[in-house]
């Protein structure tokens, strides 16, 4: 197995930030291999067999399986169970100080190393079978950006994305069905605004720490999709990888052409193939209620504020 540190690119955030296009769009990129939201291969792919990206069942996938073979010869090796439950015990936000500083938590010790030993493998093997410099991770998560920073050979690269949190309660109002769960019918969450914002805050702030022990680049979504080619930009040179225009054929003004990714887990786009409208979604300035609006932007607005958003968007 290759002995290189594995460059992993995280992107975290709080949900319905746009972070399933923008490891898809980063996935197009020769030499980049996007993996999905890793944090949750235990449960719905390895325990319930969850839909690949590609369409197939993660146990009928030849990409999953080649990974299982090279990263622990065969997945049979491991205890779904038990990377479920050594999860739980450290890939939690509220042990994010104990990540920072070990010692607060010494009883960890040994569940984190196995852990964190196991996403060591996991991401070199997925290195090793696609043959990718750089492996996407769009988990999101908080607390697994800061548990990346533990994992041994893997070198992380942090991308914080943030969109406007009146958009984001916006859509957290809406009834989305996971396509993933095959025969089921099976839908996220709906929250109302003023718990999505109160979670917006608590989210990002987490990543504003993360920023504060370690390098991140913060991208607001928003920017994605009116310059995609410019931000591209900005990540590569953010992950240290070489910037060549004929690499990025596959992305024009305002759409993207997208090959089928390996995913294990994100928002139903992961499974599209072909071309791809970006387009602004901002719906939620004629379809978010004022009043929620307003809640929305006076619980958000320390962050809206650093992040560059105007506190009064709705006319
Ligand atoms: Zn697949």
């Amino acid at each position: 197995m290759n002995t290189d540190p594995t460059k992993v690119l995280y992107i975290g955030g709080f949900g319905r930030s746009g972070s399933t296009l923008v490891e898809r769009v980063l996935g197009q990129l020769p030499g980049f291999c996007s993996a999905g939201e890793v944090v949750f291969i235990w449960q719905r792919a390895l325990a319930e067999n969850q839909l690949c990206g590609c369409g197939e069942p993660f146990a009928a996938c030849q990409f999953w399986q080649r990974v299982g073979k090279a990263a622990f010869d065969g997945w049979d090796q491991l205890d779904a169970a038990e990377m479920i439950a050594l999860a739980r015990m450290v890939d939690r936000n509220r042990y994010i100080p104990s990540m920072v500083v070990p010692a607060l938590r010494p009883g960890a010790r040994a569940a984190m190393e196995r852990y964190a030993g196991v996403l060591s493998r996991l991401y070199q093997g997925i290195a090793e079978v696609s043959g990718a410099r750089v492996v996407i991770d769009a988990s999101k998560h908080a607390s697994t950006a800061f548990l990346l920073r533990r994992v041994p050979d893997v070198s992380p690269r942090f991308v914080h994305l943030v969109r406007d949190s009146r958009g984001v309660a916006y859509s957290w109002t809406k009834q989305v069905r996971k396509p993933e769960v095959a025969g089921g019918e099976d839908y996220m969450p709906v929250y109302r605004p003023p718990r999505s914002a109160g979670r917006w805050m608590s989210y990002n702030l987490m990543f504003d720490v993360l920023g504060a022990v370690d390098d991140t680049l913060v991208l607001r979504y928003e920017q994605v999709l009116s310059d995609p080619r410019g931000t591209l930009a900005r990540i590569l040179a953010h992950a240290g990888e070489p910037a060549s225009p004929d690499a990025l054929g596959f992305l024009g003004d305002g759409w993207v052409d997208l090959g089928v990714d390996h995913t294990v887990a994100g928002n139903p786009m992961r499974f599209h193939t072909g071309r791809l409208d970006l387009r602004m979604d901002d719906a939620w300035k004629t379809e978010l209620a004022e009043r929620d609006a307003r809640i929305v932007s006076a619980l958000t607005a320390p962050l809206l504020l650093r992040y560059g958003y105007r506190q009064k968007e709705k006319i």
